[in-house]
């Protein structure tokens, strides 16, 4: 069981969906402790990623990561843009010139996708930021990854390791980003970028692969 070029699209698609039909929330959760964009941005860039995807037609799942990668940049102006950036730049890095993925490559580019974001964005666990959801979606996909599972199932785990880390993020006081403006005002609330990184993971998981 191994995801191809065509799954991957697949999958990026199924992002833009759920992100469009999600944007509300996004944009709820980031009224409360953020400027309220975060929804419109996730939205302006992923509708970017389907315009370029249809466009360009890439040929290998890096291709498709990349594609992804460089529409989210050029059409994001908030933090969220060029995180969420670089997280598939590095997963197209980390993906080379593989024509398809396996549940341990899935794994891979989601840490990937990990050390891009803290490169860029230096946030550490518990900072109440995107990083929250994503470590322990890694940790989870290796962890499947390891007992042989295909990427489906690394996706799925993944997404619901994702869910915890975005719950968790609500008691917590923010020291990255917008959020961390509001100082102990920030608890009590779903940081947006996590709970975005939840609902990529489990587009993926429903579409990217067999
Ligand atoms: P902006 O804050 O510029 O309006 P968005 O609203 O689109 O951008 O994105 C906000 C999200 O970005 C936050 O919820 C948080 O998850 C994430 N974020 C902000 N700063 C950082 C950072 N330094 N590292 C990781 N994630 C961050
Ligand atoms: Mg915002
Ligand atoms: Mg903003």
């Amino acid at each position: 069981m191994v995801c191809t070029t065509q799954h991957v699209i697949a999958a990026m698609r199924a992002a833009v969906r759920a992100v469009s039909e999600n944007r509300d929330e996004l944009v709820e959760l980031d009224r409360a402790i953020g400027d309220g964009d975060h929804g419109e941005n996730m939205e302006r860039g992923f509708l970017a990623v389907d315009t370029q995807l249809r466009l360009v037609s890439p040929g290998t799942p890096a291709a498709v990561l990349k594609t992804t990668a460089t529409s989210l940049i050029s059409s994001v102006g908030g933090a969220a843009g060029p995180l969420f950036g670089t997280a598939f730049l590095r997963a197209a890095t980390a993906a080379g010139e593989r024509e398809t993925l396996d549940g341990a490559a899935v794994a891979a580019l989601l840490r990937a996708a990990l050390d891009g974001v803290t490169a860029r964005g230096r946030a550490e666990r518990g900072d109440k930021t995107m990083v929250d959801a994503l470590a322990v979606a890694v940790e989870a996909a290796e962890r499947t990854a390891d007992e042989g599972t295909g990427p489906i199932g690394v996706l799925r785990s993944a997404a619901t390791a994702a869910d915890s880390g975005a719950r968790e993020t609500i008691p917590l006081v923010a020291r990255k980003g917008r959020a961390s403006y509001l100082g102990e005002r920030s608890a009590g609330h779903l940081d947006p970028g996590a709970r975005s990184v939840a609902l990529l993971l489990h587009a993926f998981a429903e579409t990217g692969g067999d």
